[in-house]
């Protein structure tokens, strides 16, 4: 069900790729050179704006390539710290991408840490019991251009909304988390040829190790990813310390039990020398209790892991509940008792429905149902 776009995503090429095709229509090679200083550094929106270009060659780049495969369409800001924004693909499909700002102590909202999470599928075909995105099922993956360009839109948000910071670019972000719409892993290739693209000296020159991509435990692609030279951070999200556990929540786990994924995990670890991120998302009666806190304790010893505690938010019709402050405590307590080094997210944005798919859920209930679509972008 792969999407064929009119035109290619700009967004999508390498200084080799665009160089090729730009020799093939009788253009110099090295000014794919600076068609890049144009994208990245400056970001810019159209062909029309590179103006060292030769007209020709701005005109030919223009009939060529989308320089917009991802289109801003609704932006939500929070009352704390998260800003979520809408984005609507060429084919209509909508995708989601979240701005997390987490103040750091003593200093202004303007040196909070900035962390970008993004969208790597429309919908997710891995059905997790409890998420937006797995509901309806997996529509597609995307593309390394729109990848790319999810990215490029967020930065051009900030630059407008922050022109002090607009010319570090992406730099001026912490982190990239790869936590949004879809499993990564699923759409690997694309995904890793976006990364790339983004780490690159040509393009964001975005450091690996501050990249960090979140798997529901798909096995081979984990230990595909351990030999990748680039040394991204790795978050698992195992929800369950059991797989009686997990199995009721995640269908991926009767794939890749535990017995296979603590493995991959440890193997991962293992390559890269650093620490992984256990994602366990509380929800009460289910993954809640002190004993689930005990196996949960003692893999995440095994395997030298840091545990990010997640309480359930909410997905409309679907039966879960958040555990009470109470419950949540008890459970990072006994955590820490037992040596482990866990956080508790009180999550941002839950008031702005930041989990997971279900922004883009609502917006295309609202749109199937003849409701007003969200307002545009400001
Ligand atoms: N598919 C990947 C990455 C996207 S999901 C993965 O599963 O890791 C990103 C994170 O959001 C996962 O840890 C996921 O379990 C979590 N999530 C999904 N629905 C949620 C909900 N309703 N409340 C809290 N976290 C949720
Ligand atoms: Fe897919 Fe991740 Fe949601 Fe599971 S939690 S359905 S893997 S996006």
């Amino acid at each position: 069900m792969a999407f064929k776009p009119e035109k290619p995503s700009i967004h999508g090429e390498t200084p080799d790729t665009l160089g090729e095709r730009l020799v093939a229509a009788g253009h110099p090679r090295y000014r794919a050179g600076q068609v890049f200083e144009w994208l990245y550094p400056r970001r810019s929106e159209t062909a029309e704006t590179m103006t060292n270009l030769p007209a020709g060659l701005r005109a030919w780049l223009a009939d060529q390539y989308d320089f917009e495969a991802t289109a801003l369409v609704q932006r939500k800001a929070s009352s704390d710290v998260t800003q979520k924004i809408l984005q609507r693909l060429r084919d209509g499909s909508l995708i989601e991408t979240v701005i997390i700002r987490a103040p750091m102590e003593g200093v202004g909202q303007e040196k909070s840490r900035r962390t970008i999470c993004i969208s790597t599928q429309v919908g997710c075909a891995y059905g997790c019991k409890f998420c937006a995105s797995g509901l309806e099922g997996w529509k597609r993956d995307l593309s390394v251009g729109e990848i790319v360009s999810q990215l490029v839109q967020v930065c051009r948000i900030e630059d407008k909304a922050d022109p002090a910071r607009a010319a570090e670019g992406l730099a001026s972000f912490d982190n990239i988390v790869v936590m949004g719409m879809g499993e990564p892993l699923a759409n690997y290739d694309n995904l890793l040829a976006a990364l790339r693209i983004v780490n690159a000296q040509w393009g964001f020159g975005f450091g690996a190790r501050r990249v960090t991509i979140s798997t529901s435990g798909v096995v081979p692609k984990i230990l595909k990813l351990a030999e990748e030279p680039l040394g991204f951070r790795l978050a698992i999200s195992l929800h369950g310390a059991t797989n009686e556990v997990r199995n009721q929540i995640m269908p991926v786990n009767k794939k890749f039990p535990l017995e296979e994924l603590i493995p991959a995990a440890k193997a991962f670890a293992r390559k890269h020398g650093r620490m992984l991120t256990l994602e366990f998302i509380l929800i009460e009666d289910i993954n809640d209790s002190l004993e689930q806190a005990r196996k949960l304790a003692v893999i995440a010893r095994e395997l030298h892991a840091h545990v990010n505690l997640i309480p359930y938010n909410k997905v409309e019709g679907l039966p879960w509940v958040r555990p009470s402050l109470t419950r949540q405590d008890r459970f990072v307590k006994e955590l820490r008792a037992l040596g482990v080094t866990a956080t508790l997210r009180r999550e941002k944005g839950h008031d702005i429905d930041a989990a997971c798919g279900q922004l883009r859920l609502q917006t295309e209930k609202a749109e199937a149902g003849g409701a007003t679509p969200p307002p545009a972008a400001a």
